[in-house]
């Protein structure tokens, strides 16, 4: 079965967006993953198509409707595949990882929540058993965006979409570190050169190199996933 994201949106035009091109844009021609943008809107009851309304107890800010939102909820549940787990976008939710991605991009597919305005009543999230996640500490201000991100992660790991699947193990998170770094021509740029294990043509050099190079970047940028590593 194709894997399939049903995403729910306001701005169903803002889909398949940047993943109708390049290696996502393809593989969506080429049917290797599908994509269904529902409009929130069409689940609206009154003649302005309204989905919003204040948040109880005041504040600032419009709040998405419960039962809007399950409406819309529960017609993505019917046309996307069974068992695709359904995710609201929300800066409040787990970050996303790598792990998460390769489980999901294994699954069926995704039904995708968008959130815009405060956010959504959180009625919708209990009664529907919605996973909230996050793709960073920062606010957006709507989840197509990070609808797109999670969508883009999965689909690059799905069968057949990238051309040469070496590049996911060996890729930044694969082994639980970050990706050393590359080089190619030409061979002096500005009187810095590409280091000379790696045009010594010994492949047992270049991969310690490689890992060496591995270890040092996450122990000195991500300090937390180097930590994680020693753990595991
Ligand atoms: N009031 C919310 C808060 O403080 O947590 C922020 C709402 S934001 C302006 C509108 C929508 O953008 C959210 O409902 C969510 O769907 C999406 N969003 C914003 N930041 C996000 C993030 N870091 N990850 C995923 N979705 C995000």
């Amino acid at each position: 079965m194709t894997w399939k994201a049903t995403v729910l949106t306001l701005f169903p035009e803002m889909f398949p967006g940047p993943l109708g091109l390049s290696l996502a844009g393809k593989a969506l021609v080429e049917g290797l993953w599908s994509l269904e943008a529902i409009d929130i809107r069409d689940f609206a009851k009154d003649k302005h198509r309204s989905v919003d309304d204040t948040p109880a107890g005041g504040g600032a800010g419009m709040v998405m409707r419960v039962d809007i939102a399950a409406a819309a909820i529960d017609a993505a549940k019917a046309a996307a595949p069974a068992e695709s787990p359904a995710i609201y976008l929300s800066p409040r939710g787990t970050p996303l990882t790598q792990e998460r991605v390769q489980a999901l991009a294994k699954g069926p597919g995704v039904i995708l929540l968008c959130g815009r305005f405060e956010g959504l009543d959180q009625r919708v999230l209990d009664a529907r058993d919605i996973e909230e996640i996050s793709i960073g500490d920062y606010v957006l201000s709507g989840g197509d965006l990070a609808a797109q991100v999670l969508m883009d992660a999965c689909v690059r790991l799905l069968p057949g979409v990238l051309g040469n699947v070496g590049t996911l193990t060996e890729e930044s998170f694969a082994s639980g570190l970050l990706e050393y770094p590359h080089y190619t021509r030409p061979r002096d740029f500005e009187g810095q050169t590409i280091p000379d294990v790696l045009l010594s043509g010994d492949h047992e050099k270049i991969d310690k190199w490689r890992r060496e190079q591995a270890e040092e970047f996450t122990k000195t940028r991500r300090p937390d996933l180097w930590a994680k590593r020693g753990k595991a």
